[in-house]
């Protein structure tokens, strides 16, 4: 047996891959792939393959893989100090400067950072800071979050009822009673013959009812990614967060914006709430805030919420919440490192001017395209919907796994695009720091397979 005919025994006797289909992995029918290395926006594999990775991982190595300014930042804290606790008030260099970097990189209006080390625990404090906000009000019924069909925001009890996939919920008793999912603003899907400005009033209202049929008294907060991720990068049409927010503001209820994506320069902005106006009183960040060299996530907090937090321990003493590894050093060190890359070499600006070609080489490639149906997306994000009959907007049987394959056409063709769970949608999300080039290469590789994926099916 070869060193990796080995690994890959080992690997299918005894490693739980996360999302991974149990009986095709241990049999060996789901041919695994062992990572190497990486540089740049390419990955190489055990088979010395060396491949364009699309995705950036997770949409998370934002600057791209192999940055040793990280590794070294990374180290030079590990020697330095590698851990202590931040509880009752202890702190380190790192996680004070982190903060105060954070604080700039939001939108107006926010005040505090704690931190976890995944999107999934950020968004679990997000929904403990909700409940202990109207507790501390003295309104215990206003409990209830609204999320969207098509959301992501995780994959724990609660934050596995927020995400609105039902892959997520099935077998695990989801979606928690509390939790409650409101339109998905795919404009796309809408009704036929509706126009953009109607669909955003159809989505507002949409809303607007679940809130009266439960009661505004019951809901305590909304939570939103500003541009779908895992849903199948969905960008919201024009005015649908102003429209969103301003049935929130009628019922008292806290906006979450889950920038888990979006934060960190992948729109070209900040984060994706300044791209679309969003005046969130909690931001969840993850992902991009480490660009995935070190595990760590934050959420932001309000000065709004936060003044109440303070107040209630005056009363109540110290919230009972933290993590051992809250504001963890050699994360942080990650995370500064990460944002003074992504500050001195403007990386923004890149994925303003490059994010929009690959966008428009993506439409003009695509939009004529006989298994196209719909090409859409904004900075750094972009992704092909595949449709069986494009003028009737008629989907794929499921079990033709159209998106799977066309993916999968992608990778022999040494490049990584994602098949997205919802449908038959083929997800681009490159590291920040694509090239123009690189960009023809990712848009040349897609065309290839999609074609020959065509070629199959229609
Ligand atoms: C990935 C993701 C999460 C969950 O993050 P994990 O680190 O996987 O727990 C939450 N929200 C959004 C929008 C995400 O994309």
């Amino acid at each position: 047996m070869s060193h990796y005919d080995e690994l890959f025994a080992q690997d299918r006797a005894h490693f739980m891959h996360p999302s991974t289909h149990a009986h095709d992995h241990a049999s060996g029918a789901l041919k695994g792939r062992i990572i190497t290395g990486a540089s740049g926006i390419r990955i190489q594999d055990h088979e010395g393959r060396e491949l364009i990775d699309a995705f950036a991982g997770l949409y998370c190595v934002n600057i791209g893989y192999g940055r040793t300014e990280v590794a070294e930042a990374i180290y030079k804290q590990a020697k330095e100090l590698a851990y202590y606790h931040t509880y009752v008030g202890h702190s380190t260099e790192a996680i004070i400067e982190l903060s105060a970097r954070i604080i700039d990189w939001a939108p107006k209006g926010m005040k505090k950072v704690y931190y976890g080390l995944s999107g999934s625990d950020a968004n679990e404090t997000q929904i403990k800071l909700v409940r202990y906000y109207n507790n501390v009000l003295g309104r215990p019924a206003k409990k209830k979050i609204i999320s969207r069909q098509r959301g992501y925001h995780g994959s724990g009890i609660m934050t596995g009822s927020l995400t609105g996939l039902a892959s997520f919920h099935q077998h695990f008793d989801l979606p928690a009673p509390d939790i409650k999912h409101a339109a998905c603003p795919h404009f796309y899907k809408a009704p036929a013959g509706m126009d953009e400005a109607a669909f955003v009033r159809h989505c507002a209202e949409d809303l607007e009812r679940l809130i009266l049929a439960e009661g505004p008294d019951t809901v305590a907060a909304f939570i939103g990614e500003p541009v779908m991720g895992t849903g199948g990068i969905i960008v919201p049409p024009a005015g649908y967060w102003q429209a969103i927010q301003a049935v929130l503001a009628k019922y008292d209820i806290l906006l979450i914006a889950d920038e888990v994506v979006c934060a960190f320069g992948r729109l070209g902005t900040p984060m994706g709430s300044q791209m679309f106006g969003m005046q969130p009183d909690l931001i969840t960040t993850a992902k991009g805030l480490t660009s995935a060299y070190a595990p760590l996530s934050a959420v932001i907090v309000s000065e709004k919420v936060w003044n109440v937090i303070e107040e209630a321990s005056s009363r109540d003493g110290a919230m009972g919440h933290g993590w051992t590894y809250s504001g963890h050093p050699i994360c942080a060190a990650a995370a500064l490192a990460n944002l003074n890359i992504l500050e001195k070499e403007n990386i923004a600006a890149n994925v303003a001017d490059v994010g929009a070609y690959l966008n428009q080489q993506l439409r003009q490639t695509f939009e004529g395209h006989p298994l196209v149906g719909e090409v859409r997306g904004v900075g750094m994000l972009a992704a092909l919907e595949f449709m069986a009959d494009k003028e009737a907007r008629t989907p794929f049987d499921a079990s033709l796994k159209v998106g799977p394959r066309v993916s999968a056409a992608c990778l022999e063709r040494g490049m990584i695009a994602r098949a997205m769970p919802h449908g038959d949608i083929l997800g681009f999300a490159p590291p920040l720091v694509l090239t123009r080039a690189e960009a023809d290469q990712v848009v040349g590789i897609a065309k290839a397979a999609v074609d020959a994926v065509a070629g199959e099916v229609l």
